[in-house]
This record gives C-alpha cells, structure tokens and sequence, in this order.
C-alpha cells in the first residue's frame, strides 16, 4: 500500500516534487545575492501570471486572508464607498475587512445560493453611487460559483471604481488577463492553483491602484500591510539591491519562484485550456453519477473546483470513505447548505490521471453509502472528455 492519499481540496493541493524539493532546501539569508535574484525573478514572474505587465507585484509572508486585508488597508480611507459583488462566503469576508478599514459597503447580492449577481444589478448599483472600488470574488470556493470576471471588471472601470479581484480560488487556474480586463488589483495565495505550500499572500497593483494609494490623505491603518513599507523593498528585489522591512519566507519564495517558473513553462493560454478540459470531464463524471452541483448552471460553475450536492441518502461519511479509497475531499462551506455538499479541488498540477483516480474514489464510496448507480459510469463518462 501506497499509504498516501491525493489531496483533492479546494487548496492546498499537490505540489510538484521541484517546488517541494525547494521548500526542503539548505536556508539561505535573505540578503544573498542568488535568493535577491530569485526574488526579483518570482516578482517578474508574476506579471507574466496575472498578464499584468505594467503592475506592481507584492509578495508578503501570509494566506489569502492577508492579501485581502493589504487590499482593503491601502485602497480604503475612512469614508470611502466600495461595492461588493457577493457569490458567498469569501465575498462576505471581504465586506468585512473594507468597513473594518472605515469603508461605507454596499453589496450587490446573488439572487440564490450558487448563482451571480446579473450584470444588470451590478451596473445598476454601480451607476447609483460613486464608488472608490468594488471587489469580485472570482471564484467563490464556498459554493464553486465563477463569474463572468471580464464583463463585470470593463463594467467597474466603466464607473470609474477601482476594481479588486479576490482571485485566491483562481489566479493561475481560471482565464483571468489582469492587464487586458482592467482589473486595478488581483491577489491570491501561495497555496492553491499557483502551487506553492501555504504561507504567502500574493498581489499585483495596477497603475491606477497604485496611484489611489499615493494619494491617501489619511496613514493606513496598518503597520504590516502598509505598501508604503513594502514598495520599497519589492522595488529593491526587482533592481537586485538587498532590503529588509520584515523576514521574507525564502524557503517559500524559492518554491514560488520554481512554481512560476512550471506555470510559464506550460502556458498560460494551455493552463487555462488545461483547467476547462479537467473540469469538463470531473463535472460529466458528477452528472453521469446522479449528483447535482451547487452551481446553478454550467456557465456559473468554477474550472478550478466542483460543488456536488450528496444524493438523496448520503451525507458527510461519504468524505471518509473516498478518503479510505485514495481522495481527500473538502466539506461543505456555506454556512446556508453546509451539510448537504462536498468539495473536489482540480486545479495546478492536476492531471488526468489524478482526476480519474478521484472519481474512482466517489464511486467507491458511494457505493459503500449505499447509493444505487452503475459502477464506473463516472469514469467512462470523464473518460469520453479526457480521451477526445
Ligand atoms: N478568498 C477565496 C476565494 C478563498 O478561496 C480563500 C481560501 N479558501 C480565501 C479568500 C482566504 O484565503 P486563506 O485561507 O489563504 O486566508
């Protein structure tokens, strides 16, 4: 026995051996000059990631939760109106974390669990006031919602607001062009499709992002977060000068720098394309099985995740038993439904293989559910998607 499972959550994910291999590396100080250069190189890399050529990149020790928070501490002054496209869990977060920075939100809501605000309501909300910024939950990994993110940041820019992507769930995974769609702000995590273990909160600020930041009237309420403590040490790293403001994590900026270097080596056009492809065939394989999903419809349905609903007489112990067969699955998180779904995480290294090692791991263990369905009707299902 293998004795290992494949972690098949919606982050963190499996990491390929390079990237694993540099977290176990001998330390180096983080004024060397070949971690200096590694650095610079990671931060390059990640224009090339968020296809923000133009954009200022920050890498800061800390999850998605952090990154958020760096947002909203630099982009809000006491006072200011943001809007909130809400999809669920995390798009609630981040109305919290702009009113903790003394911003007026507002938040356009989905009409029902699993679905989008219509573009409609959310030009509407947008043409009713003026708004210093709005965020977007890219992929809301609560309920595997994924929004139409081009049509709803040219509708931002539209207005005039500064627009912020919450992209933890996608960046790296789901087609997102900073630069082209006019996205003021992107961030996310080390730990899901960019495929770096956890512990580094990743940004790219736009021009006029950093521009809204200069001109702050008021100190950011934050001493960690503060850009105006960090441009200046991201600047250094870039020009190959060494810097301190706080330790940076070097074990993991060696493994994000291999990590990018994987991302850019496929493409970023033949990830996309490899997401959509994996995704089609895990979501058939659902379908196939019975199982609905908590999307509304397939063009609501995020690429880096699936939200199946358990079938009628199955609940949470099917997660350990596709555990026991190999998969380990996420738990419902949208405190509205949370019993009634589970989550598989598809994205980074993913590959076919692991995919149908996964559905063989649901059906076995809905079949020891007690769940009537014809063996292997998934498998044959994603099959007839990977094999095409
Ligand atoms: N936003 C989204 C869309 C997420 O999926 C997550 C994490 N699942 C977060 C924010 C928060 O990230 P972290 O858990 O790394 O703080």
């Amino acid at each position: 026995m293998k004795g290992r499972q494949l972690l098949m959550i919606p982050g963190p994910i499996e990491f390929t051996p390079e990237v694993l291999r540099a977290m176990g590396m001998s330390t180096t100080s983080h004024v060397a000059p070949d971690f200096i250069q590694v650095f610079g190189q990671a931060l390059e890399q990640l224009r090339q990631v968020f296809l923000c050529p133009h954009g200022q990149p920050f890498v800061i020790a800390g999850s998605g939760t952090l990154a958020m928070d760096i947002a909203a501490a630099n982009l809000i002054e006491p006072g200011d109106q943001a809007l909130v496209v809400n999809t669920g869990y995390f798009s609630d977060r981040f109305a919290t974390i702009l009113e903790r920075y003394g911003a007026a939100v507002t938040q356009v809501q989905a009409p029902s669990i699993g679905d989008a605000p219509p573009l409609e309501a959310v030009e509407a909300a947008l043409k009713a006031n003026t708004y210093k910024l709005m965020t977007i939950t890219h992929v809301d990994t609560s309920t595997a919602v994924g929004v139409d993110l081009q049509s709803l940041a040219a509708l931002g820019q539209n207005q005039g607001a500064l627009v912020v992507v919450d992209g933890v769930c996608s960046v790296a995974g789901e087609e997102m062009h900073q630069e082209a769609w006019g996205i003021d702000l992107a961030l996310t995590a080390s730990q899901k499709a960019i495929g770096v273990p956890p512990g580094l909160a990743l940004l790219v600020a736009g021009p006029r992002a950093m521009e809204a930041f200069r001109r702050r009237k008021s100190p950011v309420g934050n001493y960690y977060a503060d850009w105006k403590e960090w441009l200046p040490i991201m600047e250094a790293y870039q020009a190959g000068r060494p810097s301190y403001f706080g330790t940076p994590p070097v074990n993991l900026i060696w493994a994000l720098n291999v990590s990018l270097g994987q991302v850019l080596e496929e493409g970023m056009e033949a990830r996309f394309a490899r997401h959509r492809r994996l995704s089609e065939a895990f979501k058939a394989a659902i379908t196939a099985l019975g199982l609905k999903q908590v999307p509304v419809s397939p063009n609501r349905a995020a690429t880096t995740l699936t939200a199946p609903y358990y079938p009628q007489g199955v609940g949470p112990e099917l997660l350990g038993r596709a555990n026991a067969a190999g998969a380990i699955l996420a738990g419902g998180l949208h405190p509205a439904i949370k019993g009634q779904y589970f989550r598989v995480g598809h994205m980074g290294a993913v590959s076919a293989s692991d995919i149908l090692a996964t559905i063989g791991a649901i059906e076995q263990g809905l079949a020891q559910s007690g769940y009537k369905f014809e063996p292997g009707i998934g498998l044959a299902a994603a099959q007839s998607i990977l094999t095409q």
